[in-house]
């Protein structure tokens, strides 16, 4: 192996995992990729000693050294405080970017669509996919959707730089700002922005409902998709479901600190063991590894290999037409590598220069612009069992100070209690033990909103959180109250 060869962690997996690493490491060998192997620990095994994110430490060495990582499934054991070794990984790495390319192989592999070929780039570490919770009373539970300009800055601009890179036209961005206005607000914007320095894209945008139903009906119309952590979960599931390609699709996980390359299946263990499991995703996954470190002679001579075998109709058991003449999993491999160098006569082959690398963007914030934020106010959330929007608006005005005044008293975003209008009664009570009510005022401090607390505290009320109101350059960062 020549000096420039390139060191990657390697885990083999659960389940299925090391049947269909073993052929796509006999793969990418008999390819001539210029790699060196690490393997590494992670998953059951490490789970059962005790370690709850299932990451060995010393995987933990090897992945931070080598910063590439391909990665077999993993089972990740349910209940019982195990954390999700994939949830772990991003975190830990910053993996912000997971991007699945999805296609069909019309004419060879099943599906209900034709001439699917798209790229979803999904952000990897806010949304309510950061899954951020309290539970706050003995009813009620809150989420928190965390969305910032810096986290967004990075997944646009790599999902506009992969575009450009990759010869693709069209960015979609998917959100739902017509009810999420701050959040998805901000990430719309943001796509706006960015997008701005690229007049060489289509640019598009859509309310994630409908966007998500149109990529089930005519996925063939969309490029690359950019989205959310939740909303591109759910719609990067949609694309590989409608487009046939579950079993076959690879995906990347990028950050500054490591790439982690692995097929979008899990450990399938109902089959584990039998030697029948489709390596193909796995093998998709090492494609866009080589091609992510400037191997891209070798990826496209694999994919091109890849492409040729199931057009020769050489399936293994999940998607071969004749059952009977499925191949295992070792065979399937040893076709792919009798094919290496032929290309397919159908399909649109891989060439050197597909999948081409982006460099990382920084984080930099470059389209904040906000520089005067003023405090306004305060929502002082209230554990309040046994009571009417009256009855508890009557009692916490008068919590009110000079500074901050009772405004509203909400129960789940709808207004319940006008202190200007203090016995009009609510179309409907609350049904929910958790109230919001908002003091607001001018020039006002956190001195203002603890006297607030004190006064509620002092009248037996129990204040369970606060969320302060900002405007940023004189435009509110809060969201209304429906029907105040
Ligand atoms: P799964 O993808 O493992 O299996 C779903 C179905 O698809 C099964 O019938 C399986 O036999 C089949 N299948 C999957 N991959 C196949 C392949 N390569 N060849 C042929 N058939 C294949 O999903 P699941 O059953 O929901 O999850 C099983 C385990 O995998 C769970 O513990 C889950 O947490 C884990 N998982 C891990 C990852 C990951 O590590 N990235 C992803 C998803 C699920």
């Amino acid at each position: 192996m020549s000096s420039s060869a390139v060191k990657i962690s390697v885990a083999r997996g659960d389940g299925i995992g090391p049947e269909i690493m073993d052929a796509t490491l006999e793969i990418l060998k008999a390819a001539g990729a210029n790699l060196t192997y690490e393997t590494i620990e992670l998953g059951e095994q490490v789970f059962k000693r005790g370690v709850m994110n299932g990451i060995d430490p010393k995987a933990w060495e090897s992945i931070r050294t080598n910063r590439l990582l391909l990665k077999a499934p993993i089972t990740t054991p349910q209940g019982g405080g195990y954390k999700s070794v994939n949830v772990t990984m991003r975190k830990a790495f910053g993996q912000f970017a997971n991007v699945r390319p999805i296609r069909t192989f019309d004419g060879f592999v099943p599906s209900k669509h034709k001439g699917v070929d798209m790229v979803i780039v999904r952000e990897n570490e806010e949304s309510l996919y950061a899954g951020i919770e309290y539970r706050q009373t003995r009813d009620t539970c809150h989420g928190l959707k965390l969305i910032s300009r810096t986290g967004t800055e990075l997944i646009v601009r790599y999902a506009f730089e992969y575009a450009r890179a990759n010869g693709r036209k069209k960015v979609t961005c998917l959100i739902k700002d017509n009810i999420m206005k701050i959040t998805d607000g901000l990430f719309h914007q943001v796509f706006d922005l960015i997008g701005a320095e690229y007049p060489d894209l289509v640019k598009d945008s859509m309310i994630v409902d409908i966007g998500m139903a149109k990529i089930a009906d005519t996925p063939e119309r969309f490029d690359v998709v950019v989205t959310e952590n939740l909303y591109g979960d759910i719609v990067s599931d949609i694309a590989s479901q409608v487009a046939g390609s579950v079993g076959l699709a690879g995906s990347m996980n990028l950050g500054e600190g490591c790439a982690m390359f692995e097929a979008v299946h899990g450990s399938a263990p109902d089959i584990a063991g039998k030697g029948i499991a489709n390596p193909s995703g796995l093998i998709n996954a090492a494609v866009l590894m080589l091609y992510h470190i400037g191997q891209g002679a070798v990826a496209a001579k694999i994919g091109n290999a890849l492409l040729y075998t199931l057009e020769a109709g050489q399936h293994t058991g999940d998607i071969a037409a004749d059952k009977a003449k499925a191949l295992s999993t070792q065979q399937f491999a040893a076709a792919v590598i009798a094919n290496l160098g032929k290309s397919p006569s159908k399909l649109k082959p891989f060439e050197v220069g597909s999948g081409k690398a982006v460099a990382m963007p920084s984080a930099k914030a470059t389209t904040r612009s906000t520089r005067i934020k003023a405090l306004v106010g305060v929502d002082v959330f209230l554990d309040a069992e046994h009571t009417t929007a009256l009855e508890l608006g009557a009692k916490v005005d008068k919590a009110s100070t000079p500074g901050l005044k009772l405004e509203v008293v909400s129960s789940r975003g709808l207004a319940m209690y006008d202190p200007k209008n203090p016995t009009k009664k609510p179309e409907t009570e609350a049904v929910t033990d958790l109230w919001a009510c908002r003091f607001a005022g001018q020039n006002v401090s956190n001195h203002d909103v603890r006297q607030v607390l004190a006064n509620l505290e002092s009248m037996g009320l129990d204040w369970v959180k606060t969320e302060n109101l900002y405007t940023f350059d004189g435009v509110a960062g809060f969201s209304g109250r429906h029907g105040g």
